[in-house]
């Protein structure tokens, strides 16, 4: 099965952007996945192919039309299509590597990119779209996100990266962020590489990566030590 990614956008010309290039472009060549971004203005029905509107209720800013939006995913994503509808949103849940990681095992997904102020609350009631944030920032659209999304989700693809257990080693896999890495030369600006990391005892290395990933995650994210995390998809 084909992982097959369906990008809603007032701006095409952002994919595959990064995805393009690297291992995510060399997978997307050999058709290891795929990429579409539609125009959403496609599904205007106005001469000026208009897409957003006012805020009822007043303010500044403009919102995307639950009309028009309707069009757009109904005809790319139609009812049957199992992948998931994502809207970027910084009022979604935060992506985790978690939610990344189910993601990757899916069909792939249909990812809408908001702009302006946002999209109508109804399409995304009616359309059951599933609201994700990547931080708590706001962006000018969600097409940066959405790439980020894509470039989580797509190294995890079977195929794309080289090296599968750097696939599994990494921040946040077990809960805690990684050990430092070092490499030569030996000596860095009188900055020795630890003891430990040439000693060649793989029982001791263990340990003291185990042990800076702990220090680590206390000393700057002692937030995923503490109890449950949220419960994500
Ligand atoms: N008025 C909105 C922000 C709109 S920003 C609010 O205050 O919540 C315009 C678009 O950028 C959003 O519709 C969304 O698609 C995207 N976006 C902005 N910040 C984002 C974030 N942190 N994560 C995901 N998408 C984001």
């Amino acid at each position: 099965m084909m992982f097959r990614v369906t990008v809603l956008t007032l701006y095409p010309d952002m994919f595959p952007g990064a995805l393009g290039l690297s291992l995510a472009g060399k997978a997307l060549e050999r058709g290891d996945w795929a990429l579409e971004a539609v125009q959403i203005r496609d599904f205007a029905s106005d001469r000026h192919r208009t897409i957003d509107d006012t805020p009822a209720g007043g303010g500044a800013g403009m919102v995307m039309r639950p009309d028009i939006l309707a069009k757009a995913i109904d005809a790319v994503a139609p009812q049957g299509d199992a992948r998931p509808k994502l809207l970027m949103s910084p009022r979604g849940r935060p992506l985790t590597q978690q939610r990344v990681r189910t993601l990757a095992t899916g069909p792939g997904a249909m990812i809408l990119c908001g702009r302006f102020e946002g999209v109508d609350q109804r399409i995304i009631d009616a359309r059951d779209l599933e609201e994700v944030s990547i931080g708590d920032y706001i962006l000018s659209g969600g097409e940066p996100a959405a790439l980020v999304l894509l470039d989580a989700v797509v190294r995890l693809l079977p195929g794309v990266m080289g090296n599968a257990a750097s696939g599994t080693e990494e921040s946040f896999e077990n809960g805690l962020l990684e050990h430092p890495h070092y490499t030569r030369p030996q000596d860095f600006e009188g900055r020795p590489i630890p003891e430990v990391l040439t000693s060649g005892n793989h029982a001791r290395i263990a340990a003291w990566r185990r042990g800076e990933a702990e220090r680590l995650t206390a000393e700057r994210r002692p937030d995923l030590l503490s109890g449950p995390q949220p419960v994500t998809k």
